[in-house]
């Protein structure tokens, strides 16, 4: 029979055998074949074969959302008493699964400034039982930059594990297990889907003890990566490359576009000289940091609003990032909505500060839908 060029998708929820030595064969190959799709599918293992390879990894998994991955890869790490370090500056609930949920059983989490080396290794030092540091390589949403090798350095001396969370980056600009992470995970909802229809999550990694461990969480947790998502998801990934790139190229030019601009307070972008990780992010994300960045617009959150009326649907508000034309989030009331009011201060999220996820369409499509939302400020 001749081959398909691409996948096709398999829906089937289980797989037949002829007796039970067949069975025990499926379980017993190399990767197992498939047998319950819980447990994997043809259209799973396809995307997650992709993203490993980009990514360099010994071992990956796709999961259902961004969210169940965190948690998958933390499960089999921590157990009561263990403490995760975590980055101060992470995406609300990825912090309130660490601090709301994780608490619960015993887990403790210290948050720090993870741009600050010596608050690191301090706060290492301190813990009984240090079992991960979870950082982003680009944070949500002031793009503070991780300093992933030296990072890397200072969890394994302690034996911990080193999680990156790369969603802001993709496999295109960073990819962290080169940089001695000891797995990255990705919100596949964002832009590796692409195209705001899908919502999935991967984990890779460079020990493949750990894979086995995290496969068979996933598998007894329940997290089913639906066949239809992956295979929308791995049929991006031929435009993934491409797609990055211009958004990235679109994100420079609207952020220098904006600076100066009737209403704009302040435009954070690593590639702005005045970002805190301007210099670090040249060195970790060489080909830019990404397509994801935040704006203070003046008036606050009537300002905010003003701007989100004027622009209207040639910019819509929608509370995500990733999607292949441009959109605005705001982190106040969205991805740090459940977040303290004094933390999210502290953390820079004002309530003039808007998230802008740039796409790929024109740039010139782009600069006017900017310049009508700043004008209804
Ligand atoms: N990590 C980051 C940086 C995110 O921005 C998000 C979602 O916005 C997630 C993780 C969670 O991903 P998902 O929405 O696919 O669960």
């Amino acid at each position: 029979m001749a081959t398909p060029l691409v996948p096709p998708m398999a829906l089937a929820s289980v797989y037949t055998f002829a007796d039970v030595d067949g069975l025990d064969r499926a379980y017993g190959a190399t990767p197992p074949d498939f047998t319950y799709c819980r447990d994997g599918h043809p259209n799973a293992r396809f995307l997650s074969d992709a993203l490993t390879k980009w990514h360099g990894g010994a071992w990956g998994q796709v999961f259902p959302s961004g969210m169940a991955a965190i948690g998958a890869v933390l499960l089999p790490l921590v157990k009561a008493g263990s403490r995760v370090i975590a980055s101060d500056q992470l995406y609300g609930k990825t912090t309130h699964l660490l601090v709301g949920e994780l608490s619960r059983f015993g887990v403790t989490t210290t948050r720090v400034d993870t741009n600050h080396l010596p608050a690191v290794k301090a706060a290492l030092a301190a813990a009984p039982e240090p079992a991960v540091l979870l950082v982003e390589t680009v944070s949500n949403p002031l793009c503070r930059v991780a300093d992933v090798p030296a990072l890397a350095d200072l969890v394994h001396a302690t034996g911990a594990k080193l999680v990156v969370d790369n969603t802001f980056a993709s496999p295109v600009l960073c990819k962290p297990l080169a940089f001695g992470a000891d797995v990255v995970m990705e919100s596949l909802t964002k832009i590796i889907g692409g195209h705001g229809d899908t919502m999935l999550g991967f984990l890779s990694g460079s020990d493949p003890d750990l894979g086995a461990r995290v496969t068979a969480t996933a598998s007894t947790w329940g997290y089913h990566a639906a066949p239809f998502d992956c295979w929308l998801t791995a049929r991006g990934l031929d435009t993934l490359d491409l797609r990055v790139k211009a958004a990235a190229a679109n994100s420079v030019r609207a952020a220098d576009w904006l600076v100066g601009k009737p209403g704009v307070l302040q435009v954070v972008f690593p590639t702005r000289p005045d970002h805190p990780d301007h210099a670090l992010a040249r060195r970790i994300l060489p080909a830019g940091p990404g397509h994801v960045f935040a704006v203070e617009l003046a008036g606050g959150r009537d300002g905010v609003n003003r701007f989100l009326r004027a622009a209207g649907a040639d910019l819509p508000f929608a509370p995500s990032l990733g999607h292949a034309n441009s959109t605005i989030s705001y982190p106040d009331a969205a991805s740090h909505r459940n977040m303290p009011v004094a933390e999210k201060l502290a953390m820079g999220i004002t309530p003039g500060l808007i998230r802008i996820s740039i796409g790929s369409e024109p740039f010139e499509q782009l600069a006017a839908a900017l310049g009508k939302g700043l004008n209804g400020i």
